[in-house]
């Protein structure tokens, strides 16, 4: 299978080539500023201890700061650190955040380690990047299996050394700085991104059937907020397995299972089935939130919705991305569709910056609107180039401006 990091490469490699960029520029716009790699030895609750590495990948810093997240799963390795530090760079350029892009994180499992240990883990981490992060630096965020306590330990940690500065991160708890609506945004843009792909197809959510692989931060607000919009959600799947109702799962009821439970798995309200044919299960618009590369050639032609709205981080192989086009499923890729999250990360840090907070209402309401800019944004540079291919027009818009952006401060 292809590699995750070669799969990102390809898109901007492609994007630079259409935008008639030449070699150098495309060579600069691969490369990453700085990658970092440390050990994190960790001292165990039993007086052992575990030994993990810990990454932050700088890649590109040319529209401003660097933004991303952090995360902290068995899977994270340098290669996977890169390809998402990449995506940043193109998703904030696609937002049009002044931002560039960086991810980090750390190859522990998450769901081993208690509270403690993990909080330890996390001031050993910000023990490795202070000097290196910041507010007009780099500026991390939650990702797979942290939160906005994780976000609070490094506000605390940072403090140490560099002074009260809660614009370090974004997704931190509101009581020390964090935004109204962050923790929903990127649910909440990615329904607004169906509304706005089925409002050009002059359909409506409403009574439109959802199907979404994930139930962590992503997929469980994809969900929710799409259930109480009117959307039969149909299926959800998590690592424990997937549950499916024609008729729409009742998602206050799933989530109330979820939490006495720990998953979706053996929801007694809906038929029981192998997560990974989540893919395949009959619906209008699928969500893949949940981890990279679950689309691929292997079972693209298995997609029965006609939309997919990538909530996940790379979910889609560039071969199962060409089967997809070819079959004219609409696309929604992830550097566009889950930009809500790091679009409200902009809210939440322009916020601290001010010093000046904003009610919920208004994020939620500038969130829509620049979800709403983008999606024009999108479709009018696929049309300009005669195709309906939005991944490759989100790329184009994203590298050309960091393009520009480089050459103007050389
Ligand atoms: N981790 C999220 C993402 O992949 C959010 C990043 C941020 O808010 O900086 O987009």
């Amino acid at each position: 299978m292809e590699g995750f990091l070669e799969s990102v490469r390809y898109y901007v490699a492609r994007a630079a080539q259409q935008l008639d960029l030449g070699d150098r520029m495309e060579h600069r716009l691969l490369a990453p500023r700085r990658e970092i790699r440390f050990e994190c030895t960790l001292p165990l609750d039993n007086g052992e201890r575990a030994t993990y590495i810990g990454y932050r990948t700088q890649h590109d810093d040319a529209r401003g700061p660097m933004k991303g997240g952090i995360r902290f799963n068995p899977a994270v390795t340098a290669d996977e650190v890169g390809a998402l530090a990449s995506l940043m760079t193109w998703k904030t350029a696609a937002a049009d955040l002044p931002y560039g892009g960086a991810k980090g994180g750390i190859n522990c499992d998450p769901r081993g380690l208690s509270r403690a240990e993990l909080q330890r883990l996390t001031r050993i981490f910000t023990d490795q990047l202070h000097d290196v992060i910041g507010p007009n630096r780099d500026i991390p965020a939650p990702d797979l299996g942290t939160d906005s306590q994780t976000m609070a330990w490094i506000v605390d940690q940072y403090a140490r050394y560099h002074g009260w500065s809660p614009a370090v991160v974004t997704g931190k708890p509101l009581e020390i700085g964090g935004s109204p609506g962050r923790d929903a945004a990127t649910g909440r843009g990615l329904v607004e991104v169906m509304k706005l792909v089925l409002a050009d197809r002059q359909q409506e959510l409403v009574g439109t059937r959802i199907a979404v692989q994930g139930f962590g931060n992503v997929g469980s607000w994809t969900a929710r907020l799409a259930a109480v919009a009117g959307a039969k959600v149909v299926a959800v799947s998590d690592i424990t397995g997937a549950v499916r109702n024609p008729d729409g799962l009742d998602i206050p009821q799933l989530f109330r299972h979820v939490e006495a439970a720990g998953g979706v798995a053996d929801y007694p309200n809906g038929e029981s089935f192998p997560g990974s044919e989540i893919i395949a299960e009959p619906c209008d618009v699928l969500v893949p939130a949940a981890i990279e590369g679950v689309l691929t050639d292997a079972n693209a032609s298995d997609v029965q919705a006609t939309i997919v709205v990538e909530g996940a981080n790379g979910p889609t192989t560039p071969a199962a991305d060409e089967m997809l086009q070819q079959r004219e499923i609409t696309v929604v890729p992830d550097i566009f569709a889950n930009g809500g999250g790091v679009t409200v990360s902009y809210f939440e840090w322009v916020q601290n910056v001010q010093r000046y907070s904003w009610t919920e209402k208004r994020v939620n309401d500038e969130l829509r609107q620049r979800m709403a800019d983008g999606y024009r944004r999108l479709v009018s540079e696929a049309k300009a180039a005669g195709s309906s291919d939005l991944r490759a027009a989100a790329f184009r818009l994203a590298v050309g401006s960091v393009a520009a952006a480089t050459r103007l401060r050389s």
